[in-house]
């Protein structure tokens, strides 16, 4: 399967869908990841904080395909917040990737608490000069927050990853993302306990002959939007990538987009962070 690509502010190419690797750990993880890699994910979400960068980087040497057809995420916590603490957070995940550069590298949190964004920020347009990244960006940040790098530093972010799904659209942080060309990355796309089980998703599903996973993520991709779903399981694996095959047509894409609830599900990240 052909995964499109959208090219980033910075210059990289990002894969249109990912894997999201939240939960795959130790060698079950690794299979898991591989096996994912195999039916043709070529962008592999990870952190620091998933304790599992050293499976990814095991699971990408099994699977053989070459280092550059893949595009890894990482993320960095919240204790590696200033210049010289986000090279060591790099070169961590570095050495546990086993890799030599990093495709998309993260801010996971703001954590305003500590007011240390802009540091981190910093660190990571370093890196970026530096060749050690393709591309930076940040998870978890408000307008109010992207508002504050870009004026402090110039520096637009290429991604900020964010909690999104039909019931939490996050519209005006999508608005602001666009505006400024700042590509909107999914987090949790499919999670919401019964979203897959919604009527509005599962009448279109029905009528696609397709499931109602890839009715969710083709919303995401047909509004410009990278999803990252996690499944161990390698049907669901498939099914969740083969979303260039078919589309929603308007009044499809509105019946979705008239399900937001609005930001309160949203955790909060000038309260919540790591
Ligand atoms: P998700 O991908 O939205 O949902 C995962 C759940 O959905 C799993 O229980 C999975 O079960 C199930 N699932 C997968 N495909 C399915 C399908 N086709 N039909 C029905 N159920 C399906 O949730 P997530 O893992 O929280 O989020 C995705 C990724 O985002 C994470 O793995 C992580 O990489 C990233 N993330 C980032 C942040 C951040 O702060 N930046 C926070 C959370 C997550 P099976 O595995 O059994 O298929």
């Amino acid at each position: 399967m052909v995964v499109p690509k959208i090219k980033l502010l910075h210059g990289a190419e990002m894969p249109a869908i990912g894997l999201g690797t939240y939960g795959l750990f130790e060698d079950q993880g690794v299979g898991e990841i591989r096996n994912a890699i195999e039916s043709g994910y070529r962008l592999i979400d990870t952190a620091e904080n998933y304790g599992n960068e050293v499976q990814v980087g095991q699971a990408i040497k099994e699977a053989g395909v070459p280092r550059e057809d893949l595009f890894i995420t990482s993320k960095f916590n919240r204790k590696w917040h200033s210049v010289i603490g986000v090279q060591q957070a790099w070169e961590n995940s570095i050495r546990k990737l086993g890799a030599d550069y990093i495709d998309l590298y993260l801010i996971h949190w703001p954590n305003p608490d500590q007011d240390k964004y802009i540091d981190a920020w910093q660190g990571l347009t370093t890196l970026l000069q530096q060749g050690k990244v393709k591309a930076i960006g940040m998870s978890n940040f408000k307008p109010a927050h992207l508002e504050r790098v870009i004026g402090e530093t110039g520096v637009v972010p290429d991604v900020n990853q964010i909690e999104l799904n039909p019931y939490l659209q996050r519209k005006a942080a999508v608005d602001y993302h666009k505006r400024h060309g700042i590509l909107t990355e999914a987090w949790s796309p499919l999670k919401p306990n019964n979203i897959v089980e919604h009527p509005v998703i599962t009448e279109i599903a029905k009528a696609k002959g397709v499931t109602p996973a890839q009715v969710i993520l083709r919303w995401d991709v047909q509004n410009g939007i990278v999803p990252i779903p996690k499944s161990a399981n390698p049907q669901r694996q498939r099914n969740n990538l083969d979303v260039f095959s078919f589309t929603l047509d308007d009044a499809e894409m509105a019946a979705i987009s008239a399900l937001d609830q609005g930001e309160s599900g949203a955790a909060d990240s000038d309260v919540f962070g790591h």
